[in-house]
C-alpha cells in the first residue's frame, strides 16, 4: 500500500507542477481532476492543426533542417524538468512548422499523401476511444465495424464465405501474415518444429522488397526467393514463373508460394493475376496478390479489369493508406479460408479471451495481441462516400496521371518511361538527372518528389494518389520543375 501512496503522491506532485506552471490555480486538484487538461490539450490541439494548416498553404515543402544541425535547431532533448507551457507550445509549433507536409499540393513523393477530413476524423476517434481489437469485450461495435469492412471486401472480390482476414501493421506485414499463413498450409510442422526442408516462393524481380525480407522472418531464407523477370512494362512474365518453378521441383525443392503485384512501386504495372494463377492450381502453390499499392482499383468499376482473376487468389492486400487516402497506417489482408489465419496466428490466452464469441474476438486472427483501432477511419470514409465515393477517389488519380503523361507527350523537353493505367509517371527533363533535379527540389523547398529505375534507366517518378491534387496542380508540378531548371545552373 505505502508504495502506492508514494507513487500516487508523485505524481500529485507532478500534475500541481504541471498546474502552477500553466498558471492555473489549482490548489485544491485532484487526481480525478486530470481530465480537465484534455478540453484544454482539445483547444491546443485546434490552434495547432489550424498551423498546420496554413503551413501546408503557405509553405507547402517545410524547409528541411540538415541532419547534423536538426538537434541544435529544435528543441528536442528530454530533460529531468517539466518544460512550462509557454516553450512547450512554441517547441511544438517549431516541429509542426519543420515537419514534411504529406497533405500539401507540392507533395508527390510517396504512395500517399493529402487527407480527407472524414477519414482523418475517424481515425482521430480512434485515437480518443482508445480500445485495443483483440477482444469483443474491449473494442465492442469498434470489433463489428472492422469485421464489416473485412466481409465487404470479401464479397467484392468474390471470395467465398469461408474468407475472412485482419488489419495488418502495413502492407509489408499484411505480405508478411500471407506468405506465413502458406508456409504453415504446405508445412505444417513448421509451427511446432521448425522449416527442416527447403522451401521456395516467388516474385517478381520488381516487387516490393518486404518479400526478401519476410522470406528471412518466416525461417525460409532469402536466398530460396526466385526472382521472375517482367516484361518492358514491369509485368511478370507468365512462362518466367512457371519454368523456375518446375526446375526448383525437379531439383527437390518445395514451391509453395507466388506473390503477384496490383501496383508495382516503381512503375505501377499490374501482373497478370489470370494467367499467373494457372500456374499456381497447375503446380499447387499459393497465390497471393500484393494490392498495398494499386488494390484499391477493385472499387472501381472502370479500372477493376486490371486485378482480373483476383477470386482465384489465396490471399489478397490493399493498402487503405495508398489509394484510398486514409490516414497510415490502414492494411487489410483478407485470405479465401479463415481457417488459414487461425492456424497461424491464433493462441489459446486465458488471461486475454474470457468471452466466447471467438469470431468476435478478432485477437485469434491477428498478428499482434494489443492492436490500435485501424479499421474506424477507413469505416467513417466510406460510410459517407460510399462505395460510389471511393471509386471517383481511384478513378482521380488515373485521370491526374493521364493528365501528366499526355503533359510530357506534348513537350519534346520531356522522357516517358511509364505506361497507361498507372498512377505513377515517370519521365526525365532534358538531360537532368533525376536524383540531382529530386534533390535540389527538396533543398530549395520547392517541390517533394523522389526517383526511381527500372531496367537501369533512372528517372524521376511523380505519384498522382496524393487526394487533395487537382488538374491544376499537376500542371504547376511541371512549371514548377521547368521555371527551377532554368533559373539554376542544374
Ligand atoms: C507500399 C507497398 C508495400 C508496403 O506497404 P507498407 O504499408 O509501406 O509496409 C508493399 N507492397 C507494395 C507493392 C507497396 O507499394
Amino acid at each position: 500500500m505505502l508504495w502506492r501512496f508514494q507513487y500516487e503522491l508523485l505524481i500529485f506532485e507532478g500534475i500541481f507542477i504541471i498546474y502552477r506552471k500553466i498558471g492555473i490555480n489549482l490548489q485544491n486538484a485532484k487526481i480525478s481532476e486530470l481530465p480537465h487538461f484534455m478540453q484544454n490539450d482539445l483547444n491546443l490541439f485546434t490552434e495547432l492543426v489550424e498551423l498546420l494548416i496554413s503551413e501546408e498553404k503557405n509553405n507547402p515543402v517545410a524547409t528541411p533542417i540538415d541532419t547534423n544541425k536538426l538537434y541544435s535547431t529544435l528543441d528536442l532533448q528530454l530533460n529531468d524538468e517539466p518544460s512550462i507551457d509557454k516553450d512547450f507550445i512554441s517547441t511544438l509549433k517549431d516541429i509542426i512548422k519543420s515537419t514534411p507536409k504529406t497533405a500539401s499540393t507540392s507533395f508527390f513523393n510517396q504512395l500517399f499523401g493529402g487527407r480527407i477530413g472524414r477519414a482523418t476524423l475517424g481515425d482521430l476517434l480512434a485515437v480518443m476511444l482508445n480500445n485495443s481489437m483483440y477482444t469483443y469485450k474491449v473494442a465492442g461495435p469498434q470489433v463489428g465495424i472492422e469485421k464489416i469492412i473485412l466481409r465487404t471486401i470479401c464479397d467484392m472480390i468474390k471470395y467465398p464465405e469461408s474468407a475472412d482476414g485482419t488489419f495488418a501493421p502495413g502492407g509489408s506485414m499484411s505480405n508478411y501474415m500471407a506468405v506465413l499463413m502458406a508456409r504453415d498450409k504446405y508445412n505444417p510442422l513448421a509451427r511446432t518444429k521448425g522449416i527442416s526442408n527447403t522451401m521456395t516462393l516467388y516474385t517478381s524481380e520488381v516487387s516490393h522488397y518486404s518479400i526478401a525480407k519476410n522470406a528471412s522472418f518466416i525461417g525460409v531464407g532469402r536466398h530460396q526467393v526466385r526472382t521472375v523477370k517482367t516484361n518492358l512494362k514491369g509485368e511478370m512474365l507468365v512462362e518466367d514463373l512457371d519454368a523456375k518453378i518446375s526446375k526448383d521441383i525437379e531439383n527437390g525443392y518445395q514451391p509453395f508460394f507466388v506473390n503477384a503485384t496490383a501496383g508495382t512501386t516503381v512503375l505501377g504495372a499490374f501482373d497478370n493475376v489470370e494467367a499467373i494463377s494457372k500456374v499456381c492450381k497447375k503446380h499447387d502453390v499459393w497465390l497471393h496478390l500484393d494490392g498495398a499499392y494499386c488494390g484499391a482499383v477493385i472499387f472501381s468499376d472502370t479500372y477493376k479489369h486490371l486485378v482480373k482473376g483476383i477470386e482465384h487468389t489465396d490471399s489478397f492486400s490493399v493498402n487503405a493508406h495508398k489509394m484510398l487516402g486514409t490516414p497510415l497506417s490502414c492494411s487489410i489482408i483478407v485470405t479465401k479460408d479463415k481457417k488459414h489465419l487461425y492456424e497461424s496466428f491464433s493462441n489459446e490466452a486465458e488471461y486475454l479471451y474470457q468471452t466466447n464469441d471467438d469470431d468476435f474476438n478478432l485477437g485469434k486472427t491477428s498478428l499482434q495481441c494489443g492492436r490500435r483501432n485501424d479499421a474506424l477511419k477507413l469505416w467513417t470514409l466510406w460510410k459517407s462516400v460510399g462505395s460510389k465515393g471511393l471509386k471517383t477517389i481511384v478513378d482521380h488519380q488515373f485521370k491526374l496521371a493521364e493528365i501528366a503523361r499526355n503533359y510530357i507527350n506534348n513537350h519534346p523537353d520531356y522522357t516517358l518511361y511509364s505506361f497507361e493505367n498507372s498512377i505513377s509517371v515517370c519521365f526525365n527533363y532534358k538531360n537532368i538527372s533525376a536524383k540531382t533535379l529530386c534533390t535540389s527540389l527538396y533543398e530549395a523547398s520547392r517541390l517533394m518528389v523522389g526517383f526511381g529505375n527500372f531496367k537501369d534507366q533512372n528517372f524521376v517518378r511523380m505519384v498522382t494518389i496524393n487526394t487533395v491534387l487537382k488538374e491544376k496542380d499537376i500542371l504547376n508540378f511541371f512549371k514548377t520543375i521547368e521555371n527551377f531548371a532554368s533559373s539554376t545552373d542544374l
